[in-house]
């Protein structure tokens, strides 16, 4: 019976994939790897374009080795999640002094720095063929639907009950295709708010379906709350539209990125005072407050002042401070940087 199901997943698989540059046969392992790490965070339509970009300028793991840790983050400027742009830098250097390069198995690709049991489960099934379930959010949603199960899909029971379902599935077909199909149904038919269940190929063996309950699974987790945070950043400008931004050093995050200075501020307190604390070169005018921003990462919601001082263009006191043209930075920025340009 299972194995009648496998087969309609992989036909309706075949049928309905979308065509995207990490799928092409053979797979590379290293597209996999680099694809699935971008993913993680990102939308599969934003992903795709700077994936393409990344494999051009970083074609194999030795490229990517061989290049400094501040054009890899220039690279990934805008993606996000910038640990993951390091990760895969350190990983590549890793690997590449690895007798045997990437390890083809789990087990051995979760020994190595940064990787996690998704991402190993993912290189070793769709790469290597190895029967490894891949259990992304969109994975789990289809298996509590498919066996209505009631328990946290991310608890220990709940993902044991899906890896087992899915080690089932994967005794019918190709692994690597049944984890793939798997997680491109729950992209574009097992809709979190409104399932396909109509065009869906495990609609009759799906518990939530057959009861009409689709909505009540996966059974609701708490989330971690969000905080909420006051920054200011000091927007230094000579009269040519130059900016001085500062490398960020220290933190949890932006780490790596250049950025105007940025301060963690109380509510109530001066902005324009904090700001003249941050600079290190004198000001030409008075602070002036621009319009606040909100920037969001991971479970912070931060608001910015921006405050711009006019200044001259004198050298900074360290290689930490540069003076960069906002449109062309040329150096691994956030995109908070564009929103603080856009609001003095
Ligand atoms: S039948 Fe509906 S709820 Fe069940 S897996 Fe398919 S799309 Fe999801």
């Amino acid at each position: 019976m299972l194995f009648m199901k496998t087969g309609n997943l992989l036909n309706w698989y075949r049928a309905n994939a979308r065509t995207l540059p990490w799928r092409r046969e053979p797979r590379n392992p290293y597209h996999v790897l680099v694809s699935e790490v971008m993913l993680q965070q990102t939308q599969v339509d934003r992903v795709v374009p700077r994936f393409e970009s990344f494999i051009e300028r970083f074609p194999t793991f030795e490229i990517l080795a061989r290049a400094s840790e501040e054009e890899v983050l220039e690279e990934w400027s805008g993606l996000g999640y910038y640990r993951r742009a390091r990760m895969l830098h350190s990983l590549a250097n890793v690997i590449m002094e690895r007798p045997g390069g990437l390890p083809r198995t789990a087990s051995e690709l979760l020994k190595l720095p940064g990787i996690g049991p998704y991402t190993a489960a993912a290189v070793a099934s769709l790469a290597f063929a190895e029967a490894e379930p891949v259990l992304d959010g969109n994975v789990m949603r289809v298996g509590a639907r498919v066996l209505a199960l009631e328990v946290d899909t991310r608890s220990a029971e709940g993902r044991h009950r899906l890896e087992g379902w899915i080690r089932g599935l994967m005794d019918g077909g190709p692994p690597g295709q049944v984890n793939e199909a798997l997680m491109e149904l729950g992209a574009t038919v097992c809709d979190p708010g409104r399932p396909g269940c109509d065009r869906c190929p495990l609609g009759s063996g799906c518990e939530a379906m057959m009861r009409g309950r689709q909505g009540d699974f996966p059974s609701p987790r708490r989330r971690r709350a969000t905080e909420s945070l006051r920054w200011v950043a000091a927007c230094a400008v000579t009269a040519d539209g130059e900016w001085l931004v500062r490398r960020v050093d220290e933190g949890p995050i932006l780490r790596g990125l250049w950025l105007p200075p940025l301060l963690e501020i109380e509510e109530g307190a001066d902005p324009a005072k904090a700001v003249l604390r941050l600079l290190p070169i004198g000001t030409m005018s008075s602070p002036e407050l621009g319009d606040n921003v909100r920037h969001n990462i991971t479970h912070r919601k931060i608001d910015v002042t921006p405050v711009r001082v006019d200044a001259d263009r004198i050298e900074p006191p360290s290689d930490a401070w540069r003076w960069v043209d906002p449109k062309n930075p040329g150096l691994p920025t956030s995109s908070l940087f564009a929103k603080l340009v856009g609001a003095v």
